[in-house]
This record gives structure tokens, sequence and C-alpha cells, in this order.
């Protein structure tokens, strides 16, 4: 049960003043549903705004408050289709345009009245020969509501928020922090000199605080390390199945390739562990294209080989499907029966599969979370194999767990290299095998810098491969922290490919209907469509072999370990590959080095570690980039450098007071079982009941 001292954090978001149904559905959307998430919603950065009132003072790529007059509005010719723009003017006439994409533009309408003046908030940019303000973040009367905004934070939003609705309610949450006990060690607490935990947050949405930054960055790990530890602690009181196979199923495998040498070893390594009583909860680690679904498969068949099922958990309906399709085919002369269950199985065929997966004529299931509900039972569960790992939480990994007669054992696959240091973090007490070695044959991709100033000579390029029969991947920018705001990029760069390339190209991006947005997937990977233009949605695994082109616009701006997953998207077939990484004029030396360091190399775990090195200082805020999900406060860089400390906290408070009555009975215990529930770390809790 959650400590009652934690109820005004888990209440409604609608009990906040001023949310209602309307307000919900974009925070929903950000995963803030409650107090507690608000309170935790951290601003990813700071704007430092300067006030001027000529343009001409005015830097591009500035922040500032200035004052200007509308002096026109200029509609899309065609509507929904190309921005809105208002053209307005400082006192000495020079002219800026105010750019809105989408919906946007109906404020624009309202908020800038012709002729009278607005104190604008925003970001100064130039277009063409002109300057102009995309989504400028505030329109006011007069200047005194500016006065705070001088240091303001910067909220990751979704549409239909704005950053003041964001300060608000980031606020109200604050008001209803709780006083909570001190959870960490108190000599670590006294050295680092930290703030307590409510100071903490209430400093870490007002500045850039690195002080309360870590604070609250080590309360996540620890909270993790934790509850890893009692995965752990639990895992040992449990009894799994020992599953020895014969060999006679994998006997007759046929496959088209002989095994690399990474390969046989892992799968030596799992049926290691699959012969054990205590279940395997291993990790195969392997860059894009490695090989791992192979691996999967004969795990999966020493299972089948003992008499007992399998099932692959994707994270996505695409994946699934690929998944299932690959798997059938090489399976085929096992004679294992292969079955798929995603969310969209319905009536009879639903049926059917519920009644092979009981009576045991299924032997192995692929499919996506539909594979977790209640309704699923199986017949005798004796492995699971999770795809792309770190997209499910731990949580969803027990439940899974939990439908075997015994605990079932788990493989769990990524493509994701991560540094040696931080699979502690991600993967707790996991074995780990490493596909360190790409199959034979695989051409290296011909990996070349662009300026985007060449965007001309670019989608000439692009033209030439799709005319050639090929196919092309084409990912936008991250502009602004915002969503919105790369979004209606991505949908600009959309409209005016589409100009030249019509039917042939197709978009997917976050705020598309799931629907569409496989409607649109599936067009690509039929090859029915030849372009397909993305948001980094495509990060994760999809398979197109015939694709053979991707571009990647303001590519210094993506974390290297995504855009080395972005870039595995080609070179996946037996065609020559090109990545073209495409560049702003202006590159931090961050920038320029992961620029370089992505031409020379293809080596995913030097790519991991060298990331790492990388963002070692500077980039405290903005973790958005970083793509890894494991972690909600805590940046990489302060992974490395807080995690061992934490880790060891964890430890000495669990196992230093297993003697005297278990960690809780302390009061310190105590503290850190609330801190569980207030990170949502809880299952850890949960699992200590039974035992
Ligand atoms: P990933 O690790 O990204 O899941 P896959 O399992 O999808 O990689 O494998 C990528 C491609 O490599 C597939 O087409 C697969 O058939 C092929 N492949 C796997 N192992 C070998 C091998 N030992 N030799 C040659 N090709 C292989
Ligand atoms: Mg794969």
């Amino acid at each position: 049960m959650r400590p009652e001292v934690l109820n005004p954090l888990f209440v409604e978001a609608t009990a906040l003043e001023g949310v209602g149904p309307k307000l919900m559905k974009p925070l929903e959307k950000l995963g803030l549903t409650r107090v507690r998430d608000l309170a935790y919603h951290l601003p990813e950065r700071f704007v430092t705004r300067r006030t001027v009132d000529d343009l001409d003072a005015v830097g591009e790529g500035e922040q500032v408050i200035i004052p200007l007059t509308p002096t026109e509005h200029r509609a899309p010719r065609n509507p929904g289709r190309g921005p809105y723009r208002v053209l307005a003017a400082d006192d000495a006439g020079n002219i800026c345009a105010l750019t809105y994409f989408g919906r946007a533009a109906y404020t624009a309408k309202k908020l800038l009245p012709v002729g009278e003046k607005r104190w604008i908030a925003g970001r100064v940019d130039r277009y063409g020969d002109m300057l102009q303000i995309v989504h400028p973040d505030h329109v006011e009367k007069d200047a005194s509501a500016h006065l705070a905004r001088l240091n303001e934070p910067v909220y990751p939003l979704s549409e239909g928020l704005t950053q003041p609705r964001m300060a608000g309610l980031a606020a109200q949450a604050l008001e209803r922090l709780p006083e909570l006990a001190e959870w960490i060690e108190p000599s670590q607490f006294e050295r680092e000199g930290w703030p307590a935990w409510r100071d903490a947050l209430v400093l870490a949405h007002k500045d850039e605080n690195a002080s309360a930054r870590d604070r609250l960055a080590y309360d996540e790990l620890l909270a993790n390390s934790l509850a890893l530890l009692l995965v752990r602690a639990d895992g040992r009181r449990r009894k799994g199945q020992p599953l020895a196979g014969d060999g006679s199923l994998r006997a007759k495998l046929d496959l088209p390739f002989a095994l690399t040498g990474a390969q046989t070893r892992s799968i030596a390594e799992i049926e290691g562990d699959l012969a054990q009583e205590a279940p395997m909860l291993r990790l195969l680690q392997g860059d894009v294209g490695a090989g791992k679904t192979v691996v999967a498969l004969e795990a999966m068949l020493i299972a089948n080989e003992a008499g007992k099922q399998a099932a692959l958990l994707a994270p996505t309906e695409i994946l699934a499907r690929q998944h299932y399709e690959t798997l059938r085919t090489m399976a085929r002369p096992t004679g294992a029966e292969v079955a798929l269950l995603t969310g969209r199985a319905k009536g009879r065929e639903r049926e059917g599969i519920l009644m092979g997966l009981l009576d045991g004529s299924i032997d192995i299931l692929v499919g996506t979370h539909a594979i977790f509900q209640d309704t699923v039972a199986y017949k005798d569960l004796g492995l699971v194999v999770i795809d792309e790992q770190h997209r499910f939480g731990v949580a969803q990994r027990l439940q899974l767990a939990a439908k075997g007669k015994r605990a079932p054992h788990t493989l769990a696959m990524t493509a994701t290299p991560i540094p040696r240091t931080l699979t502690l973090a991600q993967y707790g007490e996991m074995d780990v095998s490493r596909l360190d070695e790409l199959p034979p044959g695989r051409q290296a991709i011909d990996t070349r810098v662009v300026a985007q100033d060449r965007m001309e000579d670019v989608v000439a390029g692009v033209a030439r491969h799709v005319g050639s029969g090929q196919q092309a991947y084409w990912v936008c920018p991250m502009v602004r922290d915002s969503e919105v705001a790369d979004i209606a990029a991505a949908e600009a760069r959309y409209a005016a490919l589409k100009e030249r390339f019509g039917d042939d190209v197709v978009m997917v991006h976050g705020q598309l209907k799931p629907e569409e947005k496989d409607t649109n997937m599936e067009a690509f990977a039929s090859g029915r469509a030849k372009l397909l233009v993305a948001t980094t949605v495509i990060e994760v695994g999809v398979d197109v072999p015939s694709s053979t082109l991707m571009v990647i616009e303001q590519a210094e701006r993506f974390g290297l370990a995504q855009l080395h997953q972005l870039r595995g998207r080609v070179g996946r077939g037996a065609d020559k590959s090109v990545c073209l990484l495409l560049r702003g004029n202006e590159m931090s030396e961050t920038g320029r080095k992961r620029l370089a360091l992505m031409r020379e190399t293809q080596d995913g775990f030097r790519i991991a570690e060298e990331d790492l090195e990388l963002r070692g200082g500077g980039e405290l805020l903005g973790t958005r980039q970083s793509g890894d999900a494991a972690f909600r406060i805590a940046n990489l860089e302060q992974v490395q450098r807080l995690l061992p400390a934490a880790h060891a906290d964890a430890r000495l408070l669990i196992e230093g007071s297993e003697e005297d009555g278990g960690w809780q009975s302390s009061s310190r215990g105590e503290a850190a079982r609330q801190l569980l529930y207030l990170m949502e770390r809880d299952w850890g809790v949960q699992l200590l009941r039974g035992g």
C-alpha cells in the first residue's frame, strides 16, 4: 500500500485549478495525469531573453522580447498547406514575420490585430532575406507582463499546451508537495550539500540549478537500484524449470547462412542458462543487423524441444508482424507452430489463437503487449523473449513472468549498444551476451556530411535514387524543444517533397493516429511508397532492406546513439547504402565531433562509449535527444557520475538490514519505501509481499 503521506501527490491532475477534460488530453499525451507527474515534469532548459526595441540590434537565433506592430496578415494560399504569416514592424519600420503552422494560425488571427502594438517574446531567425519568429512564445499587450520572462523555463509540451499553462500547473503542483523524511544516506547527503527533496523540486523548476538536478537524478537512480536489487532478491527465491533441449528441432533448421562466432557463443550461453532451475535473466545486446532474431529462434526451439512454449514480445505492431513472418519462414522445416497475436486480432481468429495456446498446439507466439492480457493463458510457457527491451519497463516483464506455471526464463534483446558502465543502471543484474560481430559480407554505409544549404542537390540526389526504383528515408530535424514545432517543420518538409514526389512520399510522426501511421509505414514497407518522411519515430527497428538512402536533417542536433540507430535503418540489404548527414551552418564543437565520428565508424559499441564522452560536461539539461527512456530525470552524464554511489547506497540499505527485521523497518528504510512509490518503482516493493 502506498504510504499515506504521498496521497496529495497521487491525486488526479484534474484536482488542480483550471484542469478539465479538455486540458487532460494533451497532458495525458505527455503522461502527466497526476500531481506527481506535473511536479516531476522538469523544464528541458531555460530561455534567457533580452529586451530590445530594434530588430536591427537582434542577432540571428537570439531570444528577445520586442515590441512589434502587425502590418499585414498573410494566409497560406491553400488553407492547411504552408504557414500563416503575420508581418510586423518595429518602431524604426523594420519588418519581421511571425510564422504559425497548423492550428496555431487561429491564435495568430486573434492575438495580432493589425495596427496594434504587441510585446512579442520569441526566437528571431532568418527566413530567406526576412527575419522571422516561428510560433512566438508569448504575445502581450504591455511590457510588464514579460518581466518574469527574462529567464523562463521551457517545458516539453504537446499540442494544446502552452508554456505559461505548463508553468502555472507546475506551480500548483509544487504547492502541494508534502514534507518527506530524507532517504539519502546521511553522510552522502551532507558531503554533496544537496537541497532536501521538496526544495530540490522547487529549485529545479526555477532555474538551472545543478545541485537540485543532481539530487533529483540521484533519487531516481537510488529508486531504480533499490527496485532492481529487490527483483534480484525475489528471483533468487523463485523456482523456474530447467529446459534441456535435445537438439532435435534445431537440427532441422535450414539456415541460408552459417552462424557467426558471436551468435554461436550467445546461443551456448543461453542454452547453459536454460538448463538451470533458476530462471534465466539474460540480455542479448547486438547492434542493428547483428542477427539477434536467429539467436532468439534457437532459444525458443530449445524451449520447444523441452516440451514448453515460447513467446516473443515486440514493441510495435509492425515489428511483431515482421518477426512473425521471419520466424515462421525460418522455423518451417522444424514443424514448430508459430502464431501471431496483436491487439488487432478479433473474434474467431483471436479465439483460435487463445485455444492453441491453451492446448499447446502453438509452440511459439509472437505479439505485442496484447500477449500480456489476462485472457491469454498458456499451456506451459517456458521462455519469454523481449525484443527492444528498453521500450518495456521491468514491470511488464514481471507481469509476463507471472504467466508461467513456474517462472519462465527471460531473454531480453536490445539493439542499443550501451557502454558497459551503463548496463548496470538499465538492466540491473541481468547477465549479458554481446553480439559484437556482424554477419560477413555487410557493406559499409557510405556516410557523408553535407551542408544543409545544398538542399537542392540533396533533393535531386533523392530524386535520382527514387527514380532508379530504390527507396529512401528522410528524417526531419528536432527544431526546437517542442514537439509541435518539430512536427510543423516535418509537415512543411513533407509538403515541399510532396510537390516533387507526389504519391511516392508518405509521412509518419508521433501525432498521427496509430492506424494512419501503420498505413503509411505499410505503404513504404511494401514498396508502394518510395520516400518516407519521418520525425524520429522510425528509430525502432523497421526492416525495409530495399531502402538504401537515409537523409538526416540537422544531424548535428541528434545524439550519437540516435544517429547510429537511424543510420542502421539502411545497409540492410545486399546493395550499397548511403547516409547523408545534413548539417546547419552553425555547429557546436560537440556537433562537429559527432558527425566526424559517424563518418569514421559504424561500430555501435564504440559510438556508445564516445557518445558518453562527448556528453561529458555541458549537456546537463536537454535529455530529450538521448533517446533512452530508462530514466526520466537523470541524464547520461548523471547516470555515469552518480550511479555507483546510488547503487552502493541501495545495497547497503537492503543487505545491511537483512538481520534486523528487513530493510523497511529502519526509519531510513521507511523513507526509501516512500521513494520507491514516489518514483514508481513500487513493483520492487510488491514483490516483497510474497516472500
Ligand atoms: P537484428 O539483430 O537487427 O535483429 P536480424 O536478426 O534482423 O538483426 O538480422 C539481420 C539480417 O541478417 C537478416 O536478414 C538475417 O537473416 C541476416 N543474418 C543473421 N545472421 C546471419 C549470419 N550469420 N550470416 C549472414 N546473414 C545473417
Ligand atoms: Mg531485430
